[in-house]
């Protein structure tokens, strides 16, 4: 059995995603959520990523839950990173200063008692106990003299996965660091009150910004009209439809700044898919011919609100759906410039009937600087609104 176990995280992935069933084997139902939230472009960016598996196996999982914590926690960006950081041995404290022949004292500055590592600079520390005491998460950190900063993460990972306790306990991490450098740097003296409360609102504040931008997101779903793009841009409105015998047909148009229409195209595809995956490889389908013809500044006009949200938030789900939203971020990165809108569908009249147009095209089909005889009232309906 032991040969079977993965060496490397690439070996967890297939087609460039979570290979699923293999998690499932190896992981309990919550690791695997928690795991293939993570993001997979961090693993091509780090060396560190070679994940070896302990003869138990245990290392892994342990890794595999703080990570994924940490990732999905609902801090700012910053926090995340410092929480990678923290874990991953990745902070400039005394010790590794000490250790890179950086400085010669390693004592911590806040209490002077003892060397500043990670383990004391956020658990340890004497001052640091106390903010932890009586913060809203109450903890005792007598109680786990013996663990490291990671194993501490690690104990109470099993017993409490509560997303808000965790926001608040990274939030609070960020604060002691915070805290540190500001007595190291400028010898000033932040209470330990203070720095709860900051975090408390640090936490609130992200919420809230969160919840903004969903609301404005619903907003954009109120644009029911098609517009033009800016100057120099090109619009890619998509669309897929499902024809129960034969599969999934998909169409675009390609229109410039004046609403001329640059290009129209239709296929057809064989196979079984669900809504959503259809209207993501119609997108899909469409970026990789539009960037081929050498248009690089585009924005990928959707009806569908779920491939519209996934793609401006860059959010990949380990799922079928997922796999093609991926490739089209990736296609979009390739671009000199490629956003993304949605419209309602009375503004994507066009691609609708491209999408319907393909039933009788037997396979892939391109017009350039033309559209189908049968749409272009549809065309000229769209300016005229
Ligand atoms: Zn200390």
């Amino acid at each position: 059995m032991e040969e079977e176990r993965p060496n490397y995280v690439s070996e967890l992935l297939i087609s460039g995603d979570w290979n699923t069933p293999l998690l499932q084997s190896l992981f309990t139902q919550w690791e695997c959520k928690e795991i293939s939230k993570i993001p997979l472009a961090m693993f091509d960016a780090e060396d560190c990523w070679t994940w070896h598996f302990s003869k138990s196996g245990n290392f892994t999982v342990r890794k595999a839950y703080y990570v994924a914590n940490v990732w999905s926690a609902g801090v700012s960006p910053k926090v995340r990173n410092f929480g990678w950081r923290a874990i991953h041995g990745g902070l400039t404290v005394r010790a590794t200063l000490v250790k890179r022949n950086v400085c010669e004292d390693a004592r911590c500055q806040l209490c002077g008692e003892a060397d500043e590592d990670v383990t004391h600079l956020l658990m340890r520390c004497s001052e640091v106990k106390r903010i932890w005491y009586v913060c809203p998460l109450r903890l005792q950190i007598n109680m786990h003299t013996m663990q490291s900063f990671k194993d501490w993460c690690v104990s109470m990972l099993k017993v409490n996965k509560d997303k808000n306790w965790w926001n608040l306990f990274w939030a609070i991490c960020w604060g002691i660091w915070m805290r540190r450098n500001m007595w190291v740097f400028e010898q000033k003296r932040r209470e330990e009150m203070d720095l709860v409360h900051r975090a408390m609102s640090m936490v609130n504040d992200y919420e809230r910004a969160n919840d903004r931008e969903a609301i404005e997101m619903d907003d954009s779903c109120l644009k029911s009209r098609w517009s033009p793009p800016i100057m120099g841009h090109y619009k890619i409105n998509v669309d897929a439809a499902i024809f129960k015998e034969t599969g999934v047909g998909m169409g675009a148009v390609v229109c410039d700044s004046i609403g001329e229409v640059i290009a129209a195209m239709v296929s057809l595809r064989k196979g079984d898919y669900a809504v959503d995956i259809a209207e993501a490889m119609a997108a899909r389908f469409a970026l990789k011919i539009v960037w081929k013809s050498g248009l690089r500044s585009v924005i990928l006009e959707t009806d569908n609100l779920k491939l519209f949200q996934h793609l401006k938030k860059a959010k990949v789900e380990a799922s079928a759906f997922g796999i093609v939203v991926k490739d089209i971020l990736q296609l979009a990165t390739l671009c000199t410039s490629c956003s993304f809108s949605h419209v309602r569908r009375k503004g994507n009249q066009v691609a609708h009937k491209l999408a319907k147009l393909s039933k009788d095209c037997n396979e892939e089909r391109i017009w350039i600087e033309e559209l189908p005889e049968q749409l272009y009232h549809l065309v000229s309906d769209d300016l005229l609104e």
